[in-house]
């Protein structure tokens, strides 16, 4: 009927109006909690699929204040709009870098993959952050991996193009993250300097009877290793889902099987365990 037409339409406007209430409060705290360095990096092993050693890291943002729940797939978007993005996006850098100066000092410990936000891309200071950050530390940019998604080439902008390419001639590793099935992907490995493709969760669906997605995959596979990409698989959950990057020859995996993201006490333990 026509009234219950209307009470959705305010039933949306108060859902749309709480949401936005809820956007601006995060927006405002994701300030003072940098101030106050409430945030913190776990770190999530990534390992050599040969070997089965740990071999890099990638960090991971969270807001340990917050509902365990609340993860950066839900602040990180917000921060992006309202260029809170900036700030969060230096401390991740600086610390995670310090971090692994460390473990390259005292472990075996290769390199640290940090995420970095499209919005990041385009401003002109993230080279001047990392070189910066990398001098202080003392490492190698060859040790630090980039990982963008691949809605930062949405935009195809000249901007986001020439910082890639900056970086990459600094020596910084470039990885596109969430790698999947979309053709558009595929163009992006042509246009950009990549070095790592990661494939994307929604990969590693178990394939136990084969199958046409298991064909895709196989040579999706082969192409990136004839084309020199180094591949990673993330979100590996199963054995079955290991083997079957081991089979397919992967270089290296990740995932809640192996590890899960971890505060960099259990990381620096199992590191040391793992140099025994
Ligand atoms: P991502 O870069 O694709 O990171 C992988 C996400 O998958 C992480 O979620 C990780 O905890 C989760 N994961 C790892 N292994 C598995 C698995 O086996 N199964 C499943 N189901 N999940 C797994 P997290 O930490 O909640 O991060 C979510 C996203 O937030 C990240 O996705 C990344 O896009 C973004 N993010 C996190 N930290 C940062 C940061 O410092 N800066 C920026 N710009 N974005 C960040
Ligand atoms: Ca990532
Ligand atoms: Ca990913």
């Amino acid at each position: 009927s026509k009234q219950s037409g209307k009470n959705k339409i305010c039933f949306y406007e108060a859902r749309y109006q709480a949401e936005f209430h809820r956007r601006v409060g995060i927006r405002n705290e994701i300030g003072s909690i940098l101030k106050d360095s409430g945030f913190r990096l776990f770190y999530q092993p990534i390992y050599d699929a040969k070997t089965s050693k740990i071999v890099g890291t990638e960090a991971l943002v969270r807001w340990p204040e917050k509902d365990p729940s609340y993860g950066p797939d839900e602040f990180i978007p917000i921060a992006e709009e309202s260029r809170m993005i900036d700030g969060l996006g230096k401390w991740v850098i600086t610390t995670a870098i310090k971090q692994l100066a460390k473990w390259q000092e005292t472990n075996s410990l290769l390199t640290m993959s940090i995420n970095i936000s499209p919005v990041q891309l385009e401003h002109d200071d993230l080279l001047s952050c990392l070189s910066d950050a990398i001098t202080a530390a003392k490492v190698a940019p060859e040790s630090v991996v980039l990982e963008i998604t691949e809605t930062a080439f949405f935009k195809h902008s000249d901007k986001i193009s020439d910082a890639l390419h900056a970086l990459s001639q600094h020596g910084f590793k470039i990885a596109l993250d969430d790698f999947g099935m979309g053709f558009s992907s595929i163009a992006h490995l042509m246009d950009y300097p990549i070095d790592i493709v990661k494939l994307d969760k929604s990969m590693q669906i178990p394939s136990a009877t084969g199958g046409r997605r298991q064909q895709v995959l196989a040579g999706l596979a082969l192409m990136l290793r004839q084309l020199n990409f180094e591949i990673v698989a993330e979100g590996i959950e199963t054995a079955a889902q290991q083997d079957n990057c081991i089979g397919l020859e992967l270089d290296k995996l990740q995932g809640f099987l192996l590890a899960r993201p971890m505060p960099a006490s259990d990381l620096q333990t199992l590191l040391a365990a793992a140099d025994e």
